[in-house]
């Protein structure tokens, strides 16, 4: 039993049976034993890989993206770049390294980093070391100043704790984490059905809720109302709100039982794209998107910048560009291109922004 396991199944014997929320939550983001508390799960050697990590294109991109942003919101002379969960700061180092072709945007930069992991945050300074731009951390948005933002966040939504209900007889209730005869942890249900639940399934069926993701949106809504400015969210998940879980565990790389290895492994779901653009709706912006990560890439010139970095590359580098680029766009199902989605949600002046297609009267 790993020490989080231990602490969980304690908090279980007084309190009771714990929501998937609440199980999810203390996974991840328990102060001592949290899985991202206590470690950098990213790369060859982690539990997985994530864009930024696969490529330096990934961030310029999203980095000149935020440029153009910035000039089509009237060149603030100060503006927030926030990161929500940046993981080891390679997104914005690279973003802010493509940015020193736009000086002028570059010295109206406050960077501001969102990160509960004490560990990563460490990180995140390391890569950041040598960058001019002023730099903050904080461990939740809501600490973050006033004022016109831009913000990002890549793979962030699914790291975020969902609830889920199951179709039984009684109606839906809610799935609870609980302890078996031998002491180890369990699913099981809620006793009580929730009643303001009427969606019609068959039993057994599952819904998952991710009440965190969408009160997260709407305070990104609600800043950008008070400030204009723009948010950019990647992340894989699906367009359409559906039925089913999608709840899972990763460890170097392979899926894992869920309550096994608890602290050890990371937890996710895929984001429910619709959920977001209803919350981010419910403040009145504009809403781009989803499209697919590999369209949005090429969009804002993917392809351009491979070449670019090819002119200068050994042979074995231009393999190596080749195969990151095939590995971000590609959208056949199953690849990052497609399972990846990008959504942007932006103040009412913001009519129309690079990566998406559509416009705004
Ligand atoms: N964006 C990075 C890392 C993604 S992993 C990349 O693409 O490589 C998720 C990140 O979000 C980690 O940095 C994790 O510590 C952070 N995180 C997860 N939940 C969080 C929360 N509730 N508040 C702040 N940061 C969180």
């Amino acid at each position: 039993m790993t020490a989080l396991e231990q602490e969980i199944s304690r908090i279980i014997r007084f309190e009771g049976p714990i929501s998937l929320e609440r199980f999810m939550g203390l996974a991840l983001g328990h102060p001592k034993h949290g899985y991202y508390m206590t470690r950098d799960p990213f790369g060859a050697q982690g539990d997985f890989v994530t864009a930024p990590e696969i490529s330096q294109m990934f961030g310029e991109l999203i980095g000149l993206w935020a440029a153009e942003i910035w000039a089509a919101m009237g060149r603030p002379s100060r503006v927030i770049l926030v990161e929500l969960g940046p993981g080891r700061g390679t997104l914005m180092a690279d973003a802010l390294r493509a940015l020193r072709a736009a000086p002028s945007f570059l010295s109206a930069i406050e960077v501001h980093m969102v990160e509960m992991s004490p560990v990563l945050s460490e990180l995140q300074r390391q890569s950041l070391e040598r960058s001019s731009v002023p730099v903050f951390w904080h461990k939740q948005l809501n600490d973050v100043p006033e004022g016109p933002t831009i913000l990002l966040a890549n793979e962030f939504f699914d790291a975020l704790p969902v609830r889920q209900y199951v179709n039984t007889q009684r109606g839906w209730c809610e799935r609870l984490v609980g302890l078996d005869e031998q002491g180890q942890l369990m699913f099981g249900v809620s006793s009580t059905a929730e009643s303001t639940l009427k969606v019609a399934a068959p039993l057994g069926e599952i819904l998952e809720i991710g009440a965190q993701g969408q009160l997260m949106m709407r305070e990104i809504g609600q800043r950008l109302q008070r400030q204009h400015g723009a948010a950019l969210i990647v992340d894989y998940g699906y367009a359409e709100t559906a039925l089913g879980e999608t709840f899972q565990a990763l460890k170097n790389h392979e899926f894992v039982h869920p309550l096994s290895s608890v602290g050890e492994a990371d937890l996710t779901v895929h984001v429910d794209f619709s959920a977001l653009m209803r919350a981010a709706n419910s403040v009145r912006l504009n809403v781009f998107g989803p499209v697919y990560q590999g369209e949005f890439l090429l969009a804002l010139g993917i392809e351009q910048r491979a070449e670019a970095l090819k002119r200068r590359a050994t042979e074995a580098q231009i393999a190596e560009i080749d195969a990151a680029t095939l590995r971000l766009t590609d959208e056949s199902s199953q690849n990052m291109g497609h399972l990846f989605k990008v959504l942007a949600v932006t103040s009412p002046d913001l009519k129309q922004i690079p990566g998406f297609p559509q416009e705004f009267a």
